[in-house]
């Protein structure tokens, strides 16, 4: 047997909670599942980006894969695109975007249209659009969101983004209502930042000219409903391939398991097979059994399995440690008996998240590895506390994947 299934809770990790007598939620949760499996198995502590460093989703899970965030990191964009099913090529630009209403003067009145729930209408009036030999390719993403894909030569991804809300991917702008949107900017004096720069603002300017006429926006001016008639970008990355993930770790087929379009993407960028679970949402509603139940049945075809479980984060940016502790309770009564299938498995995080926080920080997140038969630690329950205790120590994120595969 060598086999195995990594969940990543995201943003599991927690800190003291005073109305659960100072344990996190994940301490305080009953999880009779995860305790046997850290009681059988071997639990630790993890520093996804190392020490001291407060993590990013994207970038703690491809350090988790293994990769190298200097060289194989492509920034947001094209992980974004690869989760929404472009299928992008080497040299693209792929950036986020979402659908804005802006007034005649183009000042930002709702980054989010009036949270409008679906772009497919408007994106299908300009996706496939050229402009200087530049090629379009706009794919709908959840609600107001959508990718934007770059493709042609001489680009590059040192642009500057165009919503307001952003200066950069980390440094938001709370008060951006009323404020003019950015016109993309080179951030280097290369000639393939100007030229991106500009073929960029003139499909924007091209796009808000289809979006004013769109049929979708005439009726939402009928129903008083905010228009949709602008995009917003962010995250330009620059799309080059990386080492396949099955290379890289000399496996045969791995599989990724996830709901939310982003942790889709990061399967797809380093080559998992995307495996579809109907009910898995990436919300609060998702159905945790049915992805679990999946990794149970495709464990036969497969020899390593990424699954994803987005809530707990959610959960801690809201501040939430109950409801964060009763998805914990849920994710538990999910993985029931998953001990008993032939493989080896991991729990743990990609940061946490704590409650007080509302917000990742760079505490250590606990991790459970559980194989049959491995010499136990013996430990009573899977928490932060306890995982301090476990034999693997305090890891970083760089070596996880040597450490899991060894058992
Ligand atoms: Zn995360």
């Amino acid at each position: 047997m060598n086999k195995h299934i990594l969940i990543i809770c995201d943003g599991m990790g927690d800190l003291p909670v005073p109305e659960f007598g100072n344990k996190t939620p994940l301490e305080a949760a009953k999880t009779p599942n995860m305790d046997r499996m850290a009681k059988l198995g071997k639990t630790g502590l993890m520093f996804t980006l190392g020490k001291g460093i407060r993590p990013n989703s994207d970038e703690a899970h491809l350090v988790i894969f293994g990769y190298n965030l200097k060289t194989d990191y492509p920034g947001r964009g094209p992980i974004e695109a690869a989760g929404v099913g472009e299928i992008l090529e080497e040299g693209d630009i792929a950036i986020r975007g979402n659908v804005a209403t802006v007034d005649n003067e183009l000042r930002v009145i709702d980054r989010r249209a009036g949270r409008i729930d679906d772009t497919t209408p408007l994106v299908s009036e300009f996706n496939g659009m050229e402009i200087d030999g530049i090629k379009f390719l706009v794919k709908p993403g959840v609600g107001h969101r959508l990718s934007i894909v770059m493709r042609g030569k001489g680009l590059s991804d040192k642009i500057t983004n165009s919503d307001v809300h952003y200066v950069t991917e980390d440094k938001v702008v709370e008060n951006w209502e009323g404020l003019k949107v950015n016109v993309p900017q080179p951030l280097d004096n290369s000639p393939e930042a100007k030229f991106t720069a500009e073929v960029l603002q003139k499909f924007l300017e091209k796009t808000h000219e289809l979006l004013e006429k769109n049929s979708v926006n005439q009726e939402r001016e009928v129903k008083g409903e905010l228009k949709a008639n602008y995009l917003l970008t962010r995250g330009p990355g620059y799309y080059k391939k990386v080492e396949p993930f099955t290379q890289k770790w000399n496996l045969a087929k791995a599989g990724c398991i996830a709901g939310a379009g982003l942790y889709k993407g990061l399967g797809v960028m380093v080559g998992m097979d995307l495996i579809p679970v109907a009910s898995a949402t990436g919300k609060p509603n998702t159905n945790i059994t049915a992805k679990i139940d999946m990794a149970k049945e495709k464990i036969k075809d497969y020899d390593f399995l990424f699954v994803h479980i987005k809530p707990t984060d959610l959960f801690g940016e809201d501040g939430n440690p109950q409801g964060k502790k009763d998805f914990i309770e849920k994710i538990d009564e999910a993985i029931d008996h998953l001990d008993k299938v032939e493989a080896t498995v991991a729990i743990t995080a990609d940061h946490s998240t704590p409650c007080s926080h509302k917000d990742h920080s760079a505490d250590p997140v606990p991790l459970l590895i559980y194989s049959p038969g491995m010499i136990s630690d013996n430990l009573a329950k899977f928490g932060e506390k306890d995982c301090q205790q476990g034999s693997l120590g305090i890891i970083d994120g760089k070596d996880f994947m040597k450490i899991f595969l060894k058992y």
